[in-house]
């Protein structure tokens, strides 16, 4: 029996558009965990999980190393997934506009991302000429001006670094979080960062803590937002968020704690949204992570709450695209120090 041609679209859509399933490990090492050329907040962007060996943390919130080798996957196998990802989507990388390079980890960290493929990688970016940025993940420990440096020059991009922040209070990020960075690390990296003219994008968590309130969860991620705010204006580093409603990722210690706690509750989408609003009117760019990358269950995620509806969910996908976080109009979060002006600098890139 053929199959009906919109049901026969809906399938192609389901399983290599936006819903496409993410959270599997990738089949054989020549294979990616995951891609997806998609619309990031109005941008066409090639985002490449790659598959090396898993990240040497393991910090106590976080699935993702789980899904990685424990092996070394050298570098042609790396190559062997770029090359794969170029051939499914070469029809359509005229168009590309940034490129995103992760590998559940730190594409930085020369023990897990073989340096020499990063290096190919991004250099061969070259001969896509409408891609203006790279994105790559990373934990800031591993960043150095000389690497940045030789990455922006032999790609020709503007690099973006994207990292997971978390949250400010060092107790909830040692004890309840695992991250083993302090702040001053995290600083270090920061200035490397600004001495190379790299971007940040940094995740920000609601709720690191299970035990905490939602009024707690509030304060301490706004806090971690002003925090980054300062450091980034100082350093004139143009900064975005990415709040990330905490989800109870499977197999984890924080899962554990959070079943330990007699009524855990995960965050509000309400409140989400809501800080969302009130930072971006102080003019810092804050989009939200919406997806639980197949880390979780749905009872253990914000649509658990009982503000939860679609179209609430609605609201927060449109703010995503609103244009609010531009990649052309991007707020720099630089206050003038010594003229005393406290309003942020709108810059065009
Ligand atoms: S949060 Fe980052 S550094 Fe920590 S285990 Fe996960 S991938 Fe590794």
């Amino acid at each position: 029996m053929t199959v009906a041609l919109d049901e026969f679209l809906g399938g192609l859509y389901r399983s290599f558009g936006p819903p496409k399933q993410m959270g599997e490990s990738a089949p054989a090492s020549d294979r990616p965990h995951f891609f997806l050329h998609r619309n990031f907040l109005g941008e066409q962007d090639l985002a490449i999980l790659f598959n090396t060996k898993r990240c040497r943390y393991q910090c106590k919130f976080c699935a993702l190393p789980f899904k990685s080798s424990r092996e070394w996957i050298p570098e042609d196998q790396v190559l062997a997934q770029f090359k794969y990802v170029l051939e499914e989507d070469k029809h359509a990388l005229g168009v590309l506009e940034r490129v995103t390079i992760a590998n559940e980890g730190s594409v930085f960290d020369e023990t897990t991302f073989p340096a020499e493929a990063l290096t190919q990688i991004t250099a061969a970016t070259r001969k896509l000429p409408r891609v203006r940025k790279l994105v790559l993940e990373t934990r800031l420990e591993f960043l150095t001006v000389e690497r940045l440096r030789e990455i922006a020059e032999n790609s020709n991009k503007q690099l973006d670094i994207l990292t997971g922040f978390e949250t400010v209070t060092v107790d909830l990020r040692e004890r309840v979080l695992g991250k083993r960075e302090p702040l001053e690390n995290f600083l270090r990296g920061l200035d490397a960062m600004a001495a190379a003219e790299c971007e940040l994008t940094a995740y920000v968590l609601f709720k690191p803590d299970p035990a905490m309130t939602d009024e707690e969860a509030w304060i301490e991620a706004e806090k971690a937002i002003d925090y980054l705010h300062e450091h980034c204006a100082m350093r004139g580093v143009p900064l975005t968020i990415r709040l990330n409603p905490m989800y109870v990722a499977r197999g984890t210690q924080w899962a554990r704690r959070a079943e330990e706690l007699n009524g855990y509750q995960p965050p509000r989408l309400s409140d989400i949204i809501a800080l969302a609003e009130k930072k971006r009117k102080e003019g810092i760019p804050v989009y939200l992570g919406l997806t639980s990358e197949g880390l979780s269950d749905e009872e253990k995620t914000y649509r658990a709450r009982e503000d939860f509806t679609r179209g609430l969910l609605k609201q927060g996908i449109i703010m995503n695209g609103d244009g609010s976080v531009s990649p052309r109009q991007h707020l720099l979060p630089i206050t003038d120090v010594s003229s005393g002006a406290a309003e942020p600098v709108l810059e065009r890139k």
